[in-house]
């Protein structure tokens, strides 16, 4: 003979099971399934199901269930939604119609539902429902036990839902540490790295696995540094005591793991721990270095634009004044070589203010407005060899193009202050003289046209930085040339502007041959 269950027992033991499985943190689909079978044996059940809260929709789907099949499960969803529809206005004894729909749709044996909220802090989480092949009439010890375990259950259902929106806030944080484009690293209140994230690795050459357990000294290391570093500031107090400490920001040249040096500034932001003892330090790191390029290339720009506008300024000032004194009698051959001299540095401040101009523009508009018609760029060469030609005695120039040059689509004047320019550089760095060709070659595609010297040459490093704005390489006879370092950048930018291409080749103390090619369609 079977003996009756003691139900008080039974039920503290499935209470005891549950809460085990809560605190052993088992996974809530784990914790659902033993509340349902609790639920369903200590009532005598057939068929039981837990549905959740769905905190996106809000709208309630079955997460666990027991005694029925799995395709069941889209139907109740459906059937939970008009009974929450009919809970939300309170007509309980709608509820109950409800239910036993809802039993009926799962089973004609079955005869009754006895249904319990899952509540916590108010919070309607979800539903406990157990259906019943037989009716009785509603028993409050049946009533008892559902809740004492929907009481559990919610506590789980709560805590599983908070540790899910943790979780998910922490995915956040990681995802936005890893992408960051600024470097990031987490030290210890000892200035031990725990964490670095990719554009650390990136700025320092340090990778997370070597750079995490290191102190702080080992991997920052300053070549120069701009002020105190953050051990100085450490040993004067900061981070001692919140509130006193705000963030402290260093900057200087690292060297990097492998030797190299960049510029980069760090911001270190203090963290206290809830007791307000020194926590963490999240060091923020920005590389500086183009911050650090363009702020030379300013300095640069200001001291070479102002001594090019200062040099035939101070000329024309110097001969306009000789001619207006009122005790000089001048001949008309003094007069006239002096206006030239005027003409020409007014001509060459035009031309300075004009460059300015055209690079700010495309700097801005990032794009060169091109007049376009056919032209041959033969001819173009030729012209600008004849131009030049009476201003260099020191230069042999020398045209080489083949017969039959096709003419293409661009633009005629943008074109000849390409190659005025390319011919200018090319007298003024090969003070030595020599011979200048400018030449070309075409095939079905696209022209070709070049300037070669026999000039100082470029060094290969220099030979791509040469185009940038302002760029002007470091030597000495740079030094002793006029130039703003706007020529190529203007020649780069106009060729790129006819879809086109710039290219150099150069041996130093030999010479170099400057070439562009543009598309003939
Ligand atoms: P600028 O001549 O005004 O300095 P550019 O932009 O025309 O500026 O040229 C940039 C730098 O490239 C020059 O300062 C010079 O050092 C180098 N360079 C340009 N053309 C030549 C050349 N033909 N031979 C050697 N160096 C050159």
């Amino acid at each position: 003979m079977l003996a009756l269950p003691d139900f008080p027992v039974r039920q503290r033991d499935f209470l005891l099971e549950i809460l085990r499985a809560i605190t052993s943190q088992l996974e809530l689909g784990e914790v659902l399934r033993r509340v349902l079978r609790a639920s369903v044996i200590m009532l005598a059940g057939q068929v039981g199901i837990v549905a959740l809260k769905n905190q996106d929709d809000g709208l309630f789907y079955v997460r666990a269930y027991s005694g029925i099949n799995a395709e069941k499960i889209p139907l109740l969803n459906e059937k939970l939604r008009e009974i929450l529809d009919i809970s939300a206005t309170g007509d309980y004894a709608d509820l109950e119609t409800q239910l036993m729909a809802m039993a009926a749709s799962l089973s004609q044996e079955l005869k009754q539902a006895v249904a319990m909220p899952l509540i916590f802090a108010n919070n309607p989480l979800g539903l406990l429902i157990v259906f019943r092949s037989y009716q009785v009439s509603p028993d409050l010890n049946d009533v008892q036990i559902l809740q004492s375990f929907a009481f559990q259950t919610a506590i789980a259902v709560h805590n599983a839902q908070l540790y899910e929106r943790i979780n998910q806030e922490r995915q956040r944080l990681a995802a936005i540490l890893q992408h960051s484009g600024d470097g990031v690293m987490i030290l210890d209140s000892a200035l031990n790295i725990l964490q670095v994230n990719r554009a650390f690795e990136q700025m320092t050459g340090w990778l997370a696995d070597a750079a995490v357990g290191c102190n702080l000294d080992e991997v920052i290391t300053w070549q120069r540094i701009e002020q105190d570093d953050l051990r100085d500031v450490l040993a004067q107090g900061w981070f001692q005591q919140k509130p006193a400490s705000e963030t402290f920001y260093v900057e200087g040249d690292l060297l990097r793991r492998d030797g190299l040096i960049v510029s980069l500034g760090i911001t270190y932001a203090p963290l206290f721990t809830t007791e307000g003892k020194p926590g963490n330090i999240i060091a923020n790191i920005r590389d500086i270095t183009n911050f650090r390029r363009a702020q030379e290339m300013q300095n640069v720009f200001i001291s070479t634009v102002s001594h090019e506008l200062r040099t035939p300024v101070a000329l024309i000032k110097g001969y306009a004044s000789t001619l207006n004194r009122q005790d000089a009698q001048w001949n008309m051959n003094v007069v006239h070589q002096s206006l030239a001299v005027i003409e020409e540095e007014a001509d060459r401040l035009a031309e300075l203010i004009d460059d300015l101009l055209t690079a700010s523009k495309i700097q801005a508009e990032r794009k060169v407005a091109l007049q376009l018609a056919d032209i041959r760029l033969d001819m173009l060469g030729e012209q600008s060899v004849e131009r030049f030609s009476t201003q260099s005695s020191r230069h042999q120039f020398a045209l080489s193009f083949p017969e039959h040059f096709p003419a293409i689509q661009s633009d005629a004047r943008r074109l000849r202050q390409v190659i005025d320019n390319l011919l200018t550089n090319a007298i003024k760095y090969s003070p030595n003289g020599g011979t200048i060709t400018v030449g070309g070659r075409f095939t079905d595609h696209n022209v070709t046209f070049f300037v070669r010297d026999e000039g100082v040459g470029i060094q290969d490093h220099e030979q791509s930085r040469i185009f940038e704005r302002f760029y002007r390489v470091d030597n000495n006879l740079t030094t002793k040339t006029k130039g703003t370092g706007l020529g190529l950048y203007l020649v780069k930018a106009i060729i790129e502007a006819h879809n086109g291409t710039i290219s150099v080749k150069s041996t130093p103390g030999k010479g170099s041959t400057f070439y562009f090619t543009l598309p003939r369609d």
